[in-house]
């Protein structure tokens, strides 16, 4: 296992309005919970995107950063090479951007970097609210926790595999999924930040980049997980409700 790395995220400026530079520290504490040092490297939007970076994140962002952080990778030649050869988490506006093709604030059809086999269009009605999710390609992981706010879509094609089964919520508007994974690159409409929501998840990425990693649990977390996912999971809702029908018996 390394002891170091960096943890690139990509355009603060334009893909930070849900609070996805979360996901960055969500990273960076639990590397230090394995003694791993990390250091935090912003990549400034129309700048050369880093290329020493071991993880790379992607946070959501409103429909004209959206455009502007996509033009901006399109522009940036080594971009494609850096991003589809590390670890990658991108979100929402960042799931987007990775896409072949994601549509405007007017519907309009606008490139993406194309390292996910996947088409974005536009939902008729924007989505928000909590999601849960039961991941599909990610052995280790458990039930996603996040909360979704976007009028994305996502349609995999045949390289791309989802990222989970929507037990509540829209995610990408098909299938019941949310989210992809291709390679190393995961994408999800999931903010919380999800990574801070889903230690698991944060782990996997680190994994990825470092190798395998002792445990290390933390409690504070494992609260918030239960509480969201007491909050949003109709499984749940379920099972209280016939507890308690037993109970009232
Ligand atoms: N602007 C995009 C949409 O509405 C992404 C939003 C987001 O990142 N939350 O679909």
């Amino acid at each position: 296992m390394i002891d170091e790395i960096g943890i690139v995220l990509v355009y603060p400026e334009l893909l930070g309005t849900y609070g996805d530079r979360g996901n960055a520290l969500a990273l960076m504490h639990r590397a230090a919970g394995r003694g791993v040092v990390s250091r935090l490297i912003p990549a400034a939007v129309e700048e050369p995107l880093p290329r020493y970076g071991d993880i790379y994140l992607l946070g959501g962002g409103e429909d004209s950063a959206q455009r502007l952080a996509a033009r901006s990778l399109l522009a940036d030649h080594a971009a494609h090479a850096i991003l589809g050869s590390r670890p990658c988490l991108a979100v929402c506006a960042g799931f987007q951007i990775l896409a072949q093709q994601f549509e405007d604030a007017d519907g309009r059809p606008q490139p993406g970097l194309g390292l996910l086999d996947v088409t974005c269009g536009r939902l008729a009605l924007r989505a928000v609210g909590e999601v849960v999710t039961e991941p599909l390609n990610l052995p280790d992981v458990p039930t996603l926790t996040g909360f979704e706010n976007h009028r994305g879509t996502a349609v995999l094609g045949p390289q791309a595999r989802p990222l989970g089964r929507v037990i509540a919520g829209v995610g990408n508007g098909e299938h019941r999924w949310d989210g992809a994974v291709q390679g190393a690159t995961l994408a999800t409409y999931l903010h919380g930040p999800v990574l801070v929501r889903n230690p698991a998840l944060a782990d996997h990425l680190l994994a990825s980049a470092i190798g395998e990693l002792p445990p290390y649990r933390d409690d504070d977390v494992e609260r918030l997980r239960t509480e969201r996912l007491d909050a949003a999971d109709p499984r749940r809702h379920r099972t209280r409700r016939l507890l308690l029908g037993r109970w009232a018996a």
